[in-house]
């Protein structure tokens, strides 16, 4: 067998294996490719690039970004970024100010509500650039206030609840565009979270497409093999990429397998060999 997962974050964000421990996880469930993508940074791309090199292992450097979205939430996956980007850098330097701004906000609601947490603290909990709700979470259950992650996203940082702050996002116009500009393929992550019914998805997606969408995370640990299945009809019907991943993040979530999602998941390196086609068809380069 031959598979894949492009789909994965380290603690260069908000997961909790480093970018060796991640290939290293890979190569023990048998994957032949992963993607490292990383939220809003590229931190994790050179260790994760080198230690496949030295494991036999593909890597396909990545990234994920939060774009805005009317309803659920809509995120943006740029594959094969290049080693020495362009302009993305600066995007990505701009999306961590702005986490940072909305994380000081979070912890000053926090302190209004009688739970201090010091910005020291959070950034001591967090090994990468990307510092998030998960950490603040972590945070949390380290003092005793939440019981475990879930509880502290339900109880102090989901919306509606005392600690949480809006995050700002790029439109999908300009991530689409920061990423395309790099020679990135562009994907959208897990269409399920959209929240929208066939018909208007389709829709979403045709405009995402025509501002250089290449394609679709049509296998994905929370999707059904129905929502695969109408996934995949939309993406052969626009002609675009089929993408799978886990959205592994190591113990911040627990029941997300590298390569196998809930359990389920298998994602064919056919996939990969569509994709580099693909690239190879537009010039761009589609080897690591
Ligand atoms: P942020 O980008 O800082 O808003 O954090 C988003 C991250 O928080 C996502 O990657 C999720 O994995 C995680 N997350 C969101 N909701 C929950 C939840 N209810 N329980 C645990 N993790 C969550
Ligand atoms: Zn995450
Ligand atoms: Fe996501
Ligand atoms: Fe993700």
């Amino acid at each position: 067998m031959s598979e894949i997962d492009l789909h994965t974050h380290t603690t260069a964000s908000d997961g909790t294996c480093t970018p060796s421990e991640l290939v290293s996880q890979a190569v023990a469930v048998g994957l032949r490719a992963i993607a490292v993508t990383d939220h809003d940074t590229l931190q994790g791309l050179p260790e994760a690039c080198a230690a496949g090199k030295d494991k036999g292992l593909e890597v396909i450097p990545g990234c994920e970004l939060s774009v805005e979205f009317p309803q659920g939430s809509m995120h943006i996956l740029g594959l094969w970024i290049p080693a020495r980007p362009k302009h993305l850098q600066d995007t990505l330097d701009y999306l961590t100010k702005l986490r940072q701004q909305r994380n000081e906000t979070i912890l000053a609601n926090l302190h209004a509500a009688g739970v201090p947490i010091t910005y020291a603290e959070l950034t001591a909990t967090a090994t990468g650039t990307t510092i998030g709700r998960p950490h603040i979470a972590q945070l949390l259950v380290r003092k005793g206030v939440a019981r475990d992650l879930p509880d502290a996203f339900i109880n102090w940082l989901r919306p509606g609840t005392k600690g949480y702050a809006p995050k700002a996002k790029l439109a999908p116009r300009d991530a689409i565009l920061a990423l395309k500009n790099e020679g990135a393929t562009v994907i959208l992550a897990h269409p399920c979270t959209l929240k929208q019914d066939h018909a208007d998805l389709e829709e979403t997606i045709k405009k995402l497409k025509d501002m250089g969408l290449d394609g679709v995370e049509s296998i994905y640990s929370m999707h059904s093999q129905a929502q695969t299945n109408a996934y995949a009809a939309i993406c052969k019907k626009l002609g675009l990429l089929e993408s799978a991943g886990s959205d592994f993040h190591g113990t911040n979530k627990p029941n997300i397998h590298l390569g196998r999602g809930k359990g389920g998941l298998r994602a064919s390196y056919v996939l990969l060999e569509r994709m580099k086609a693909y690239r190879q068809g537009l010039g761009l380069p589609a080897h690591i």
